[in-house]
């Protein structure tokens, strides 16, 4: 595979560049590209650069608003609606953020209800941000059905991502991040780039056949929840709490609401923030710390969060797919 070697200031300005050049204004471009830039600095490459034509696609459509307002209404102490004005969502998280921060701190768990966004990005960091305010957050997302349900072969869930964060003050949170599919699609995409099988497990072709070819479920075929009925529940739970509760679509109505441009349709995001300090009380972080110490202390096992952390400390260049940086620079003219 031919890379590219493009420096972190390099990643965030081909990004912010290519966005302005397609109609976001400066606020919109710089949430986002800074997004694309963390992603690829942390190695959560399914989720920077590779996703930024099709971000340009519902930019170029009309779908999205590049110039979006996010508008945020305290509707009780702990509960935070933000309507996302159709902009991208780290336009709506640089808003909705502080104030669900100020929600959990005063309240001692605090919701913040997204509408109207448009996510297809890494879901880490909403919550890292909590946790480097000493708050437990845990965020969810539902779009477009890509999923089968334990026991069918058509789709009805979005790939339905789950993210956790715990804070551990003084050193990097422990997070994970992960799809409710066997693998999110972006990474199964990758995979049909590159030319390697996934993991059977992963998926259906369209006529419903187990595949490890990647390309056979990125192209009309299905991928399956990870785990079965216990990751197909989770999935169920990511849909009610991303779109039933939050009063937006699910992912069969996204769907059918959607332009079709490749870039993510409307959608919702439920992200809770909760203060150990006010519900453990003093002493929680010598109490979770011993558990880690435990947990770490066990023979093959690291704790999630950790590849990209060590990732971080990086300030190398980054190698980028050399088609992909030309694919965005030809989005550029
Ligand atoms: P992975 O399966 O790669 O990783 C899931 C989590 O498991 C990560 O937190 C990872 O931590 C952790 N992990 C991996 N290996 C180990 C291990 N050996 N021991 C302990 N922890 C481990 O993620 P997915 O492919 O499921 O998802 C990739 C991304 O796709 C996510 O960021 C998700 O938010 C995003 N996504 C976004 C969607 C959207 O609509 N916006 C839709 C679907 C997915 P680490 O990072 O440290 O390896």
């Amino acid at each position: 595979m031919a890379t590219t070697e493009l420096s972190l200031d390099e990643i965030y300005a081909l990004a912010y560049d290519c966005l302005t050049i397609n109609g976001a204004d400066h606020e919109n471009a710089s949430a986002l590209a800074n997004t694309i830039m963390t992603a690829e600095r942390d190695g959560s490459v399914s989720h920077g650069l590779f996703r930024l034509p099709a971000y340009v696609a519902s930019l170029r459509s009309g779908k999205v608003n590049g110039k979006a307002r996010p508008k945020a209404t305290t509707t009780t102490p702990a509960l935070v609606r933000l309507h996302g004005d159709n902009g991208y969502a780290p336009m709506a998280h640089q808003v909705g953020i502080p104030l669900l921060i100020e929600a959990a701190r005063t309240s001692g768990v605090g919701l913040l209800a997204i509408s109207h966004v448009h996510h297809m990005a890494a879901l880490w960091p909403e919550v890292e941000a909590l946790a480097e305010a000493d708050l437990a957050g845990l965020a969810c997302t539902a779009y477009m059905p890509m999923v089968a349900p334990a026991g069918a072969t058509s789709a009805l869930f979005g790939t339905n991502p789950i993210a956790f964060a715990w804070p551990r003050p003084g050193q990097s949170p422990v997070v994970y991040d992960m799809a409710t599919a066997s693998m999110a699609m972006g990474e199964v995409q990758v995979a049909a780039r590159e030319g390697h099988d996934v993991p059977p497990g992963t998926g259906l072709d369209k006529d419903g056949q187990p595949t490890t070819d990647p390309a056979a479920i990125a192209d009309g075929g299905v991928l399956l929840p990870f785990g079965g009925y216990k990751g197909s529940a989770i999935a169920m739970m990511v849909e009610l709490l991303a779109a039933g509760l939050v009063g937006e679509n699910f992912s069969f109505e996204a769907r059918e609401g959607d332009n079709g441009d490749g870039g993510p349709p409307q959608g919702g995001q439920f992200i809770l923030a909760m203060s150990p300090e006010i519900v453990a009380g003093s002493g929680w972080e010598s109490h979770c710390e011993g558990f880690f110490a435990r947990l770490t202390g066990l023979e093959g096992v690291r704790l999630p969060g950790e590849r990209r952390h060590k990732n971080r400390l990086s300030d190398a260049p980054r190698a980028i797919n050399t088609p992909l940086v030309e694919k965005i620079r030809g989005l550029m003219s």
